[in-house]
């Protein structure tokens, strides 16, 4: 059984051809500048030398038909026919309150992806295009959707209302979602396993520090709260992304820049965190750089990055009254051993200490906590594919 996972950007399509006997990954790539001049399918077959294809691709239909002509290639290729696809694993950004688990995609599943596409104008709309195209491309393969969303469905009302007026929760499900919940859960289940417990058993904090980034409380198992809201803006300063602030300054700045919506929108999604304070880039590795070199804002970006995941680890311990283990993931999480040592700094009182030894430690799984730390800490490099191709499987099983 070999399950085929896609995750479409608006100009960009990822995809992986996992054989699920094994979970080996068989095949992946990436094609960027999809309908822009310059299109290009970076593909690899494990065991096989990696190709450029560069042609123009005007959609994402074009851009998937290259992907399965490089998949099907004697040369470079992965799978000799067509027909061992058995199934079609997508990633969908929004699910909103009506997804809170993965579901077959049909029309009532495509309709409802469609409804969502006001909560996540930027991601569902491509998505959706790469459903589409599938549903050309390999007709009566069955394609299952897996949202970003839907771990974090289990969170409680008083976790994931806002303090606005109620009517415009009713009216518009203005609400915290949060997002990342295929990683959350992928590395929350990953934690359990490598403990040897039952994830019912454990309560852990997981924060998966990307260009993006999201903290998730997980009890026993379930999603209880987590830092982004409404729109993955919300919560840790990102790499571009302002996070929390003062939703007053929305409208200071508006007034002061004289900022339409667009633009008040584009500041803080594309020019504020760590790059807004620093100056210096949003690439982690810039300002771990810039900072050693003595930069001041660079070493205050990092200060203040370090300082909200830190609140939220702290604010998140409360939330649950007892904590078994805090994992670190995604880009920043694996690989950086400085922002994991301080971002755990001076929380001996707390239960978590990081032994400096084993934190050296770069993209492999790893307990980095001293043996005195009462709460275990963790690296655990996330794959949301994976995850996606699991619950592809055990939807079309059910
Ligand atoms: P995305 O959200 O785009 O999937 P990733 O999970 O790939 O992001 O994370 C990208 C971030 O990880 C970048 O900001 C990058 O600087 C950071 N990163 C990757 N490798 C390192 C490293 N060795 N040291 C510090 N930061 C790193």
């Amino acid at each position: 059984m070999k399950v085929l996972v896609i995750n479409c950007g608006s100009s960009s399509l990822k995809y992986q051809v996992i054989d699920m006997e094994n979970e080996n990954v068989l095949a992946k790539g990436l094609v960027e500048r999809i309908g822009i001049p310059g299109s290009v399918l970076k593909h690899e077959a494990t065991g096989k030398e990696k190709v450029t294809i560069e042609d123009e691709m005007q959609d994402h239909k074009i851009a998937l038909e290259h992907v399965i002509k490089a998949i099907l290639d004697p040369a470079h290729g992965a799978i000799k026919d067509i027909s061992e696809i058995t199934a079609v694993g997508h990633r969908v950004v929004h699910g909103g309150e009506k997804f809170s688990a993965s579901v077959k995609i049909d029309e009532d599943v495509k309709k409802a992806v469609e409804e969502c596409i006001e909560l996540a104008p930027l991601h569902n709309p491509p998505n959706l295009i790469g459903i589409n195209a599938c549903e050309e491309i390999l007709p009566g393969v069955p394609m299952v959707g897996v949202f970003d969303t839907a771990f974090h469905q289990t969170m409680p009302k008083s976790s994931y209302l806002y303090g606005l007026p109620y009517e415009y929760y009713e009216k518009y499900k203005m609400r915290k979602y949060g997002f990342h919940g295929t990683s959350h859960k992928y590395v929350s289940q990953r934690t359990a396993e490598l403990l040897g417990k039952n994830p019912e058993d454990i309560n852990i904090i997981t924060c998966h520090l990307g260009n993006g980034a999201s903290v998730t409380a997980i009890e026993k198992g379930k999603s209880v709260d987590t830092s982004m809201g409404l729109t993955p803006l919300q919560g840790l300063i990102m790499g571009t992304r302002c996070g929390d602030i003062d939703p007053a300054i929305v409208t200071f700045l508006m007034e002061k820049e004289n900022l339409s919506i667009s633009q008040i929108n584009d500041v803080m999604n594309k020019k504020s965190g760590v790059l807004g304070i620093s100056g210096v880039s949003s690439d982690f590795r810039d300002i771990e750089q810039a900072a050693a070199d003595n930069n001041e804002r660079a070493k205050v970006a990092l200060e203040t990055y370090y300082k909200t995941v830190k609140k939220y680890i702290g604010s998140y311990m409360a939330e649950m009254g007892s904590l078994d283990a805090i994992i670190f993931t995604a880009g920043l999480g694996e690989n950086s051993s400085e922002a994991r040592a301080e971002i755990c700094k001076d929380m001996q009182a707390l239960g978590i200490e990081v032994d400096s030894e084993r934190n050296n430690v770069r993209g492999k799984e790893q307990i980095i906590s001293s043996d005195a730390s009462k709460i275990k800490v963790l690296v655990i490099p996330t794959n949301e594919e994976l995850m996606i191709a699991r619950e592809t499987l055990e939807v079309l099983n059910k």
